[in-house]
């Protein structure tokens, strides 16, 4: 039985933009993501992350519409990937049976302080932002910034904006400082797109207990992710996953779960998970230790509940 699947980060523009030569339509050597291997996987909706490597962190615009334009000239092209950007096409896409591409903007660097770039990335189809990478940028300070301090006033600026367009916002990599500020300044869900519980692997770049149970407080949604030093500090494996799931559903986030794999964001893969096509096979081990009910909550429902409650309606 293949299930449907939701993968709320990838990195597959990002690798496009720096390899012309990866192909979407069908597998390349030296990419994660591709056209057969989402077929193969279940997936029916996918993220897609628009983020700047550390080489264009001050290039502003330019590679995020370079990275936009390669969503729409290589994966929307294939005719087999479809835009959601609304409840409505949420809901077509969904019955249609083609795979849905959610873009997502990772680090608000490119935008260079100005709301007018945000307001135009939206109109491009953005619908998601991720405020920081690991470090500082104008708006607010990453995970691995050393000083871990909270938004600038033009980040709070963002916030603002930001939920009056309806774009959603992403801590995964945003400081503990930042998360606390979010959660006051902020009063609609966020989310968390790619991090794990950091009471079982201790990495900033993963979330506590307290943040947990704040995202659920909020109705938000948290996908744990794949990446291997975020799941078990010395040599991981697939079950390790089993002991984040088990956190998150001890404090209360059954209904809240989703997995962002952040397969093309890294190289060193964990062993039975690294590409889309391995996600059939995860859902087989997941249903030994879950209920089928909850398996399908965790590979799709979930997410799916909360596009429809926080996408623009049409
Ligand atoms: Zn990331």
């Amino acid at each position: 039985m293949v299930m449907h699947v939701i993968d709320t980060h990838c990195d597959i523009l990002s690798r496009m933009l720096a390899d012309p030569t990866i192909s979407f339509a069908i597998e390349s050597t030296g990419a994660d993501v591709c056209l057969p291997r989402l077929r193969q996987g279940g997936l029916r909706l996918q993220f897609f992350a628009l983020y700047l490597s550390e080489r264009f962190a001050d290039a502003g615009m330019g590679p995020i519409l370079e990275m936009i334009d390669l969503y729409r000239e290589r994966v929307l092209a294939s005719g087999e990937v479809v835009p959601v950007r609304t409840v409505k096409e949420a809901e077509e896409s969904w019955a249609s049976g083609k795979i849905a591409g959610v873009l997502s903007l990772e680090g608000a660097e490119g935008l260079q302080g100005n709301l007018v770039n945000l307001r135009t990335l939206f109109q491009l189809g953005v619908r998601f932002l991720g405020l920081t990478w690991n470090h500082a940028n104008w708006a607010a300070d990453g995970v691995m910034e050393p000083r871990q301090g909270g938004f600038t006033v033009a980040g709070k600026r963002l916030i603002a904006e930001c939920d009056r367009l309806g774009i959603i916002l992403d801590v995964s990599h945003l400081s503990d400082n930042g998360f606390w500020q979010l959660a006051e300044l902020s009063n609609r869900p966020f989310i968390a797109s790619h991090s794990n519980s950091r009471s079982i692997c201790n990495h900033p770049r993963n979330l506590t207990d307290e943040q947990i149970q704040m995202i659920v407080q909020r109705n938000g949604c948290i996908s744990l992710t794949f990446v291997p030093w975020f799941i078990r500090e010395k040599t991981p494996v697939i079950t390790d996953i089993l002991r984040h799931l088990d956190r998150f559903c001890a404090l209360g986030a059954v209904d809240h779960i989703g997995f962002g794999s952040d397969f093309d964001g890294f190289d060193k893969k964990l062993p039975g998970l690294t590409n889309p096509s391995d996600y059939p096979a995860f859902g087989e081990l997941l249903l030994k230790h879950f209920s089928e009910r909850e398996v399908e909550g965790f590979f799709s429902r979930n997410w799916h509940s909360f596009l429809l409650n926080n996408l623009p309606v049409d």
